[in-house]
C-alpha cells in the first residue's frame, strides 16, 4: 500500500514560484498524470516528491509518514527521467542490475532479477547489448526495467516517452499502463501531452502556473473542466461567451440555449460564463432551417477517420467534427445552419 500526499508544497527559485502551494491525495495504485503548459511547474513538483528538490513549503507524506529529510536514494523510489541516463558503457543487464548492485544484491539475485524485469517489459534477448544498440523504444523499456529493479513504493517519470515517434509513443503509453496494471505501483507521469495523460491516468492533474486548477479521472475532465483554461487544454473546446438567464438556460449569439443546471458552475443567473462546447456536439446542416443558428463555412479539413469544419458565426470560428459517414454536404463559403447540442456543454466562470 503506498498512498501520496501532498500538504502545502512550495518551491521558489530565486523570484520564481515553480510549485504554488499544492495540496493533493494520491490513493494506493493510481496512475497519475501531471499535465499542464511548459513551465507550470510539473518537474518540479515530481522532483519534490522524489526528494530531489528541498520544498521551501509544505510536507510530502508517504502513507503518512513525512519524507522530509530523507534523500532521495533512501526513498524507494523508481525514476524515469526523459534523458532516460542510462549507462552507455554498461550493458543492458549491467544497467537493470546497477541499483541492485549498489544494494549488495549477490550476482546471481542481480541476473535472476534482470532476466524477470527484461521479460516484464517484454524485452527478451538483449542483455548483452550496449544501450547504443537499442531502438528508442527498447531503450525505453531499459530505463523502465531499471526503475523498477528495486521494487519501488513509487514510480515516477518525467517525459518518459516524449523523443518517441508518435506511434512508438502511443503503443508504448498502452504497454506502460498496461504494465502498471500488472503491478498495481502508485504511479506519476508528467506530460504536455493531453492525449497522453488521457490514454494513461486514473487521475489527471492539470496544472498552471505552479497551481492545481483540477484533479479528476480523464473523462471527467473532459465532460466537466474547471474552468475555460482545461477546457481549451483537454481536447478542443469551441469557447462561448454566454450569460446565464435561467436555471437551465443561458443565452449565446443572442439566443437561449438549455444548458443543465448541474453544470453551471456556480455562475449566477444574469452573470456572464463561458460555454464549452466540443466540436462533437456541433451539428451542421445544408438545410439553413435545420439548426437553431446560422454560420458560413471557412474551411473542411478531412482526416480520414474523421472531418473538422470551420464555420464562422457571429465573428467566432466554430468547430464541427463528424465521422465521413454523418459528414454534411457543405462547401467552403456556404451558409449552414448549426445546432449546439448543449446537454453535455460545460459552464465555467469567464
Ligand atoms: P516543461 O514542460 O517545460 O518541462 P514544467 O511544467 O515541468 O515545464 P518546471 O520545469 O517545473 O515546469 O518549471 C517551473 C518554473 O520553475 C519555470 O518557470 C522554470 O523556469 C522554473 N525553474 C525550474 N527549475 C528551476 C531552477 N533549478 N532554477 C530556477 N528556476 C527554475
Amino acid at each position: 500500500m503506498t498512498s501520496l500526499r501532498t500538504q502545502g508544497l512550495s518551491k521558489t527559485f530565486g523570484g520564481v514560484t515553480a510549485v504554488d502551494d499544492v495540496t493533493i491525495e494520491i490513493p494506493d495504485g493510481q496512475f497519475v498524470c501531471l499535465l499542464g503548459p511548459s513551465g507550470c511547474g510539473k518537474t518540479t513538483l515530481l522532483r519534490l516528491v522524489a526528494g530531489l528538490e528541498i520544498p521551501t513549503a509544505g510536507h510530502v507524506l508517504l502513507d503518512g509518514v513525512d519524507q522530509s529529510g530523507i534523500p532521495a536514494h533512501r526513498r524507494g523510489f523508481g525514476m524515469v527521467f526523459q534523458s532516460l541516463a542510462l549507462f552507455p558503457h554498461l550493458t543492458v543487464a549491467e544497467n537493470i542490475a546497477y541499483p541492485l548492485r549498489i544494494r549488495g544484491e549477490t550476482r546471481a539475485t542481480c541476473s535472476a532479477r534482470v532476466d524477470e524485469l527484461l521479460d516484464l517489459v517484454k524485452l527478451p534477448d538483449v542483455q548483452d547489448r550496449r544501450v547504443h544498440q537499442l531502438s528508442g523504444g527498447q531503450r525505453q523499456r531499459v530505463a523502465i526495467a531499471r526503475a523498477l529493479a528495486i521494487e519501488p513504493t513509487l514510480f515516477l517519470l518525467d517525459e518518459p516517452l516524449s523523443a518517441l515517434d508518435t506511434k512508438l509513443r502511443e503503443h508504448m503509453q498502452i504497454e506502460l499502463r498496461l504494465l502498471q496494471q500488472k503491478l498495481g505501483i502508485t504511479t506519476i507521469v508528467v506530460t504536455h501531452d493531453q492525449r497522453e495523460a488521457m490514454t494513461m491516468a486514473d487521475l489527471v492533474v492539470v496544472m498552471d502556473r505552479g497551481r492545481i486548477l483540477q484533479a479528476a479521472p480523464p473523462i471527467d475532465i473532459y465532460r466537466n473542466p474547471a474552468d475555460s483554461f482545461v477546457a481549451d487544454f483537454i481536447g478542443t473546446s469551441n469557447l462561448v461567451t454566454c450569460r446565464r438567464v435561467d436555471a437551465d438556460a443561458v443565452e449565446i449569439f443572442g439566443r437561449t440555449v438549455a444548458v443543465p443546471d448541474a453544470r453551471a458552475h456556480n455562475i449566477a443567473v444574469g452573470a456572464e460564463g463561458v460555454l464549452s462546447i466540443r466540436p462533437e456536439d456541433v451539428a451542421l446542416s445544408a438545410t439553413l432551417d435545420d439548426g437553431d443558428f446560422e454560420g458560413v463555412v471557412e474551411f473542411i479539413r478531412d482526416l480520414g477517420a474523421s472531418v473538422e469544419i470551420s464555420v464562422a458565426v457571429s465573428g467566432l470560428t466554430i468547430l464541427s467534427v463528424s465521422t465521413p459517414r454523418d459528414r454534411p454536404s457543405v462547401d467552403v463559403g456556404q451558409r449552414v445552419g448549426i445546432t449546439f447540442h448543449t446537454g453535455r456543454a460545460a459552464l465555467t466562470p469567464p
